[in-house]
């Protein structure tokens, strides 16, 4: 063991893969199970695209969280995974038939619906199953997160939700519709918002919404505030779990939540990002004319973030004591975004040492691909490597 991780197992194992470490999901799921029983109304489901990796998904399920999917695909793992039907909501700007017939057919708790066409859709594809297909319909709230650009989603001039002027007319246009009951507003803002001012700022303008559905005496039972819970990616040791009981407490603070409605929260990367690490070999320590690389046998295939978000990720040397070096540490793949990191202090690397690229959970294995006709990495939890 070096710190957290099993070397001598992963001495024994083909790089590049992932390793989840399980206590660090479980103790995190643990806190999240403890900070929402404070309010007898709040529901996580689980976003399943941050990590659809089989065993991980199982563990989530065990803890109780429902799941929040994005494609029929999703829906099928979410099922397999064994999440009850009736704890998944489907989102989606681009839904598409087979999709929406396959919710319909297990049964779904809630559509999170994006458009007007997408209602009509839903509403005839219902009809012909002789169902009625409970819908939320995801709000536009035009609130900027303090994140990076491609993954703040709450802005006017973002492709999804409905904006709020239209959210009226959706709704008259719902209730002429005899195959979908409309139930709840959904709102989702961005990723890896760190600031609470943020969530703040989106039940402020949710209190604003639902005075506005007051005075139409409209009622909806369900809330759904969307996720985006960051996670520190500099410290993923000394912070492993998210601050889930102030997240909570800033909702219950500031969401004028009836006592008729529950609060639905839809979080991804919090739960799974710092149980991961991507573990890697190096293969050539490579001297430039001004720079010192180390070449990994991960690439941007195994983990996109850095090349596709400018994305910081820890990475630690596990095999080396020596004194820290600087490197650009880089992956194999013909594309000069294929970087890790630059300017890395990393205790001195040589060939074969193995490198963890941390916090790597969400957003890593499951955006792998195979370009380059690269295999995909294998993601192992650490209950099989003991
Ligand atoms: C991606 C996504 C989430 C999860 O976001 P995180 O930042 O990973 O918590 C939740 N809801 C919707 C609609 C999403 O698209």
């Amino acid at each position: 063991m070096k710190g957290i991780f099993p070397i001598d197992q992963f001495q024994k194992l083909r790089t590049p893969f992932y390793y989840y470490d399980t206590k660090v999901l479980r103790d995190t799921l643990a806190c999240i199970r403890m900070e929402t029983a404070k309010y007898e109304n709040y529901f996580v489901h689980y976003a399943v695209k941050a990590n659809a990796n089989p065993k991980v998904l199982s563990i989530i399920r065990e803890s109780g969280l429902g799941a929040d999917c994005v494609s029929g695909g999703e829906i099928k793992a979410a099922v397999k995974a064994g999440f009850p039907a009736d704890k998944i909501v489907f989102a989606g700007v681009g839904k598409a038939d087979w999709e929406i017939d396959l919710a319909l057919d297990y049964g779904i708790f809630c559509f999170n619906v994006e458009s007007i066409p997408e209602l009509e859709v839903i509403n005839r594809l219902a009809s012909a199953k002789g169902k009625v297909a409970d819908v939320a319909f995801r709000i536009n709230p035009d609130v900027g997160a303090h994140t990076h650009a491609n993954i703040t989603t709450g802005l006017a001039e973002n492709k999804f939700g409905i904006s709020m002027e239209d959210m009226d007319r959706v709704i008259d246009i719902a209730a002429t519709l005899e195959h979908v009951r409309f139930v709840g507003l959904h709102f989702h803002i961005g990723s890896q918002i760190m600031d609470m001012g943020d969530f703040v700022a989106l039940c402020n303008r949710v209190n604003e919404l639902q005075d506005k559905l007051e005075a139409r005496r409209i009622r909806i039972p369900y809330i759904n505030v969307g996720g985006g819970l960051g996670i520190d990616y500099a410290h993923p040791n000394r912070q492993p779990i998210p601050d889930f009981g102030h997240y909570f407490e800033t909702y219950d603070n500031s969401l004028k939540l009836r006592s008729y409605q529950s609060l639905h929260f839809e979080l991804g990367r919090s739960v799974v990002g710092q149980c991961g690490s991507l573990i890697s070999r190096v293969l050539y320590v490579k001297q430039g004319t001004r720079k010192r690389f180390a070449i990994l046998d991960a690439g941007m295939t195994d983990l996109i973030r850095p090349a596709l978000y400018q994305a910081y990720h820890k990475i630690e040397n596990l095999t080396s004591e020596e004194e820290t070096d600087t490197y650009d540490i880089v992956g194999p793949i013909c594309e000069s975004s294929d970087v890790f990191g630059k300017a890395i202090d990393l205790n001195r690397v040589s060939r074969g040492d193995l490198i963890a690229i941390r916090s790597a959970g969400a957003y890593g294995e499951i955006m792998a691909s195979g370009y380059n006709c690269r295999e995909l990495p294998v993601g192992y939890i650490s209950d099989e490597l003991v």
